[in-house]
């Protein structure tokens, strides 16, 4: 792995390409300078690592859209020392972002080998506060819970429940909702029974699926 000042130049050109599209937060853009994305995805990618487009990344999954996980991790209003969940590990991307921006993040994913493949090389990267588990995004993780956040990085076809339940009394909650578009919502836990919602753009993601794969 080798971050090269090509690499670092084509980051920089990714980072003005995101503020031109909308992305104000400095923190964030700052964090996208700081982690190589080419790292994340397959080698054969290297040279389009820095596009603002989403690619495979096996298992028939798709590291997300940079503007994607700008415009969410920004919706999300992170600050150093929260607790996080985010649902859709993939490539450990989107949750290597939030780890810059100092959360603590715990992220699921369904796909045991991308599960695995981004807990080693968040740890070879050297980024600490995230606990990668395998499981099913759908059931959350209820023993970890109450979470200041939480994010989900695939389409979900309605607002998941118990997800809800985990979420802190003003805690917040960024997840796409819809079949073929999805229009991101973000959920504030008001109180216990009640939760505010606000809508925002369209865009596409994977399925949220119900489940561990291949069981
Ligand atoms: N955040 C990722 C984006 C991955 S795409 C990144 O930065 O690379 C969304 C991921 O959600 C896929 O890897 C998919 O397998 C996963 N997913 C879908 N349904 C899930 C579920 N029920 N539980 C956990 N992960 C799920």
């Amino acid at each position: 792995m080798r971050d090269t000042y090509r690499h670092k130049g084509m980051r920089r050109k990714l980072v003005e390409e995101l503020r031109e599209k909308g992305i104000r937060d400095e923190r964030i853009l700052q964090a996208f300078m700081q982690l190589p994305r080419h790292y994340f995805l397959d080698d054969a990618f290297d040279e389009w690592a820095y596009q603002d487009k989403p690619f495979p990344i096996g298992n028939e999954q798709t590291i997300s859209q940079p503007y994607t996980v700008a415009f969410q991790t920004a919706l999300l209003n992170v600050e150093p020392g929260q607790k996080i969940l985010e649902i859709g590990t993939g490539s450990g991307f989107q949750a290597a972002i939030l780890a810059l921006l100092g959360a603590n993040v715990n992220t699921i994913e369904r796909h045991q080998e991308l599960s695995e493949k981004a807990e080693l090389l968040l740890g070879k990267i050297g980024i600490k506060r995230v606990r990668c588990f395998f499981g099913d995004g759908y059931v959350g993780l209820p023993n970890l819970a109450p979470f200041d956040r939480i994010l989900l990085t695939c389409g979900a076809s309605e607002i998941p429940e118990a997800l809800c339940k985990q979420l802190k009394i003003g805690g917040q909650m960024v997840v796409p909702v819809g079949d073929k578009v999805q229009s991101m919502y973000r959920i504030t836990r008001t109180s216990p029974q009640s939760f505010e919602r606000e809508q925002f753009g369209d865009f596409r993601f994977v399925p949220f699926l119900k489940g561990k794969a291949g069981q």
